[in-house]
């Protein structure tokens, strides 16, 4: 089969080199370009993160001399292109305006970024919860005179394993939610050696993560009306997100009430009996299951739980009554993985699938 050519914007950074390992060997795509800052482009690959390659595996050595291209440069990237995964950092503004750009050039993008999310005509999709909102693509290229450039979006890192954990409750009726993330510092795109003020320390605040904590699950859990998504505004969350000294992983304690009640047991049942939408399956990167759930008082734990399913599974556990909600429950998930690059790659496996995009 004939793979779709893919660029990476923003292929030097943590959730860059995350996409750069996941697409070394994928059966559908080949990546083709990769972009990054003027700082970076011209230089080879390896070069270029010389100091800064985070994970454990060397720079596959496919990529090692690929010369890197200047994001800016976006006329003759999306030429070579049939789409752009983008994990740019920095100035929220230019980088919806670099997406935008990519898109009007009738280049497709998957981004990782907060820049363009919230915008009602942008999908932002976790492929088992949400993938029918990826009909406000129509109206998105409407607004963009595009016929095929568009850009779709993953949500936050933080909201990756709540999310999962909740849905298949849906029909009780959720009502407030409570969660505290427990974030590590590969989200900021740091490791110990770039942030050693982290090793032996807890910070107790990530600048706009709350608030995107508490937003985006609406947005996921909207209505698609009138070429809009629209936000549920049955559900409420307050949340409390919270930098912890470990590599990658972040977990969530959560506390939830609903109006219709249930047993832990049957909570428990609905958790791991949930595949996720029909769309999600069958793909390269789906799960096999989706959500798993530990029966042990220490579990899920970072260190054996962060891999499961390939970084994609969603751990859950110690789930019991509370005396002020219904349920309290602890989740985690790999939040480069499934939280970035991994989710981000399900999307574009889905929307290829759906022909959003062609090659
Ligand atoms: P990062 O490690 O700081 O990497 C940022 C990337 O963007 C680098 O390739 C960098 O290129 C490039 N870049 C920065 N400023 C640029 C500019 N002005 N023009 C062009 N390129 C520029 O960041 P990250 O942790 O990978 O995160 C990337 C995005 O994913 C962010 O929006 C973040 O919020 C989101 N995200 C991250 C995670 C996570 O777990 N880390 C999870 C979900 C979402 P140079 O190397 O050339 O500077």
């Amino acid at each position: 089969m004939e793979k779709y050519k893919v660029g990476i914007l923003g292929a030097t950074g943590t959730v860059g080199q995350r996409f750069i390992t996941l697409l070394e060997d994928h059966p559908w795509f080949e990546v083709k370009v990769l972009a990054a800052s003027k700082n970076s482009a011209g230089k080879a690959f390896k070069e270029a993160v010389r100091n800064k390659w985070i994970l454990g595996s060397k720079v596959p050595q496919k990529y090692e001399n690929i010369v890197i291209m200047d994001v800016e440069d976006a006329k003759k990237i999306a030429s070579e292109v049939d789409f752009v995964f983008c994990a740019l950092g920095g100035d929220k503004d230019a980088i919806k305006k670099i997406e935008e750009t990519y898109a009007k050039l009738e280049c497709p993008v998957i981004s990782n970024n907060s820049a363009n999310r919230m915008l009602p005509d942008v999908p932002m999709i976790i492929p088992e919860i949400n993938p029918e909102h990826a009909r406000v693509i129509e109206h998105q290229r409407r607004r963009l005179g595009t016929k095929r450039g568009f850009i779709a979006v993953k949500s936050n890192c933080s909201i990756q394993c709540y999310v999962p954990a909740l849905h298949p409750l849906f029909d009780l009726k959720i009502k407030n939610v409570l969660v505290c993330t427990y974030q590590a510092i590969s989200g900021a795109g740091k490791n110990f050696e770039t942030w050693p003020e982290m090793k032996d320390n807890i910070i107790p605040y990530i600048p706009g993560e709350e608030e995107k904590s508490e937003k985006e699950p609406l947005k996921i859990w909207g209505k698609l009306e009138n070429g809009e998504i629209i936000p549920n505004s049955d559900i409420s969350i307050t949340s409390q997100c919270i930098r912890v000294p470990v590599s990658e992983g972040h977990t969530a304690a959560v506390f939830a009430d609903f109006e219709n009640k249930a047993s832990c047991e049957e909570i428990i049942d609905r958790m791991t009996k949930f595949k996720g939408h029909e769309m999600s399956r069958g793909l390269p990167s789906s799960t096999e299951s989706f959500i798993t759930y530990f029966r042990e008082n220490d579990r899920p734990q970072i260190k054996s739980e962060r891999n499961l399913e390939n970084g994609m599974g969603i751990s859950v556990g110690r789930l019991r009554k509370d005396s002020q909600y219904d349920i309290k429950f602890v989740c985690m998930s790999h939040n480069t993985i499934r939280g970035a690059a991994g989710g981000a790659i399900l999307l574009a496996e889905m929307l290829c699938r759906e022909g959003y995009i062609n090659k």
